[in-house]
């Protein structure tokens, strides 16, 4: 059963938002915008805006956002297609259902999206109503886990059958939509079974709430099943780009701005349900650079639990790595022997676990002093070998003070005069340099010398900007002239150009663009957040034009200001180009390139001599 796609669109445009949201929360109006005090984070100054004008809301405050749907999906904890009924409900329109067969369909991924919501309730509700529950009740007794914990995680299990979900899901469902999920395997006679059967169930979210897969750990002993077992990668599914437990933590990790991380799912909830809510689990795979600039955005302070022992330093060293990278500030915090994060809350309580934390040091008094207990120090050369990993761990913090703090701290500690620290963190300063330089963004439209790097000035933030300004206008006439003239892939900065690149797919799919009807299809959280940002903040096209745009579309002043955008836009690449090949020529090792490079030249020129006649 599908709700049609144009039925979708007619709803959502039908409903006013401000209308919706104001059944709930107490919304005054602000200039363009409504404001109010934002009802999925605690806050005393409002900073939960709505705007009529885009109907889409947005959080300043913990980056919620989305249309009429993701406000109503969020607010009263119900699905996609509940939410549309909802809404369609209150506006006196029918809904006709379509079979699987129906030629609209709802977006792929709100399908992905409904059939592991589905498969979370069914889960859940075996582990807290059915008889086939109780191995997995008994488990969560065991491990002091709550009914209120498991509700608040929706955790579940999933009975010990070849193919009870199978079942349950023939006619709720797309099964092929749950086999691309992982949820359900087909055997070799083309039988159908559960994946998950044994095991207790832990629903992976997105940051916002939205069930994107699942792990399981399984509880009947197997020697052929793996312990733990986790959904596929899927359109709705990247691993390694989520964090475990950030839908429930994120606000506690803004208040606080700190971050615990652990690394299995029991420790989380362990953590959580004894009070301690600032906690993500990387779980599953290494710590990625993805997660941590996603981690970012909450709080660049991370604690960190760890094993106390050289070997588990080492093999944390990766996740530490990409962390001082990003300029977190790590603070270790190492557990009595024989205790995880789980056991030692379940133990000693919140209190002892926070002070625990209070004692956490930072990563380089952590190191200093694990190579110290370990007897490094000691003989001399084993004492190099020391300072040269703890060296090795200061070039990888970027920040030049701290890098010079820390080099004091060791020359005096162990009495190595500065200098020669400094002279041994410059070689690995250096090669660190060598080995980022080619995977920096090159100016993309330029096939002919590709190795050139462009610094984003003020100016190119601008104009581009000014360019995504100018699509989130909806003129379908704008959006077709940009488009004539700039390739999405032109964009120097890569937010901007994966806006363009989304934006032009949909332009081409549908002829027209709204952010409100793709604002929840949008994936990559930063994309969305800050669309939602440029749609609703007022930002408005570079204050020179300020004047020349009015309220009221005047179409004629709007499409002069896109022209005089498109113009300074192209003409600042090609001066880019020519700035390029211009350098280029002064290195030139043979006669035939420099030939080939003035042709070039005369190319670009006369490029930019069209370009000003073209938009004059
Ligand atoms: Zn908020």
């Amino acid at each position: 059963m599908r709700i049609p796609e144009n039925k979708i669109e007619e709803i959502r445009s039908a409903v006013n938002i401000v209308d919706i949201i104001a059944e709930f929360v107490n919304l005054r109006k602000r200039g363009q915008n409504f404001l109010g005090l934002c009802p999925f984070h605690n806050e005393k100054t409002p900073s939960f805006t709505v705007s009529e004008e885009k109907q889409i809301f947005h959080c300043f405050g913990c980056h919620a956002g989305g249309n009429v749907f993701k406000f109503l999906m969020d607010y009263e904890k119900i699905s996609f297609v509940e939410a549309v009924k909802s809404v369609a409900e209150r506006l006196g329109i029918q809904i006709e259902y379509e079979n699987q067969a129906g030629t609209e369909k709802q977006s792929e991924q709100e399908m992905l999206y409904d059939v592991n919501e589905i498969a979370m309730k069914y889960f859940s509700d075996i582990l807290l109503t059915k008889e086939e529950g109780e191995t997995g009740r008994k488990y969560f007794q065991q491990r002091k886990i709550k009914n209120q914990t498991i509700r608040e995680f929706n955790l579940g299990y999933a009975p010990y059958k070849r193919d009870a979900f199978v079942e349950y899901a023939k006619n709720r469902i797309d099964l092929e939509k749950a086999m691309q999920l992982g949820l359900i395997g087909r055997g070799k006679e083309g039988n159908l079974f559960d994946k998950f059967s044994g095991r207790i169930i832990f629903p992976i979210d997105s940051p916002n709430g939205r069930v994107v897969g699942f792990g399981g750990r399984i509880l009947e002993k197997n020697e052929y099943a793996a312990k733990y077992l986790n959904s596929p990668e899927s359109i709705i599914y990247t691993k390694g780009k989520l964090l475990y437990g950030l839908s429930h933590a994120k606000d506690e990790i803004r208040r606080l701005n700190k971050v615990i991380m652990v690394e299995g799912y029991m420790d989380l909830i362990s953590l959580y349900q004894n009070g301690i809510k600032n906690v993500v689990a990387v779980s599953g795979t290494a710590l990625t650079e993805d997660q941590v600039v996603l981690l970012s955005r909450y709080s660049k302070n991370v604690v960190l639990l760890f094993d106390a022992d050289i070997a588990g330093v080492k093999a944390s060293m990766r996740s530490i790595e990409i962390l001082l990278k990003k300029d977190f500030e790590i603070r270790i915090v190492s557990l009595p022997k024989g205790e995880d994060p789980d056991s030692y809350v379940n133990q000693f309580g919140k209190e002892k676990f926070d002070e625990l934390v209070k004692q956490a040091v930072s990563f380089h008094e952590y190191q200093t002093a694990l190579y110290e207990a370990e007897g490094y120090f000691t003989d001399s050369a084993r004492s190099a070998e020391a300072i040269r990993n703890l060296v090795k761990s200061l070039s990888l913090i970027s920040d030049e003070l701290k890098r010079n703090f820390y080099i004091k701290s060791i020359s005096k500690r162990f009495g190595i005069r500065e200098n020669l620290l400094e002279s041994e963190l410059d070689k690995l300063l250096v090669k660190d340099v060598k080995q980022e330089t080619p995977a920096k963004d090159s100016f993309r439209s330029n096939k002919v010398f590709p190795n050139k790097e462009i610094k984003i000035t003020q100016e190119i933030q601008f104009l581009e900007r000014d360019i995504i300004l100018l699509f989130l206008t909806g003129s379908p006439d704008i959006i077709k002239f940009v488009f004539s003239h700039i390739n999405p892939e032109e964009f120097l900065i890569e937010l901007n150009r994966k806006i363009a690149e989304l934006i032009y797919e949909e332009f081409n799919k549908k002829g027209s663009f709204e952010v409100a009807a793709v604002i929840d299809t949008i994936e990559d959280e930063e994309v969305k957040d800050y669309l939602q940002l440029l749609s609703i903040d007022q930002y408005s096209l570079s204050s020179s034009w300020e004047k020349l745009y009015p309220k009221q579309d005047n179409s004629s002043v709007l499409s002069k200001v896109c022209m005089d955008t498109m113009k300074k836009f192209k003409s600042l690449q090609m001066d880019n180009q020519i700035k390029d090949i211009l350098s280029q020529v002064q290195n030139v090792s043979s006669e035939e390139e420099g030939r080939e490079l003035l042709h070039i030249l005369d190319q670009y020129q006369a490029d930019k001599k069209r370009l000003n006649e073209e938009f004059n």
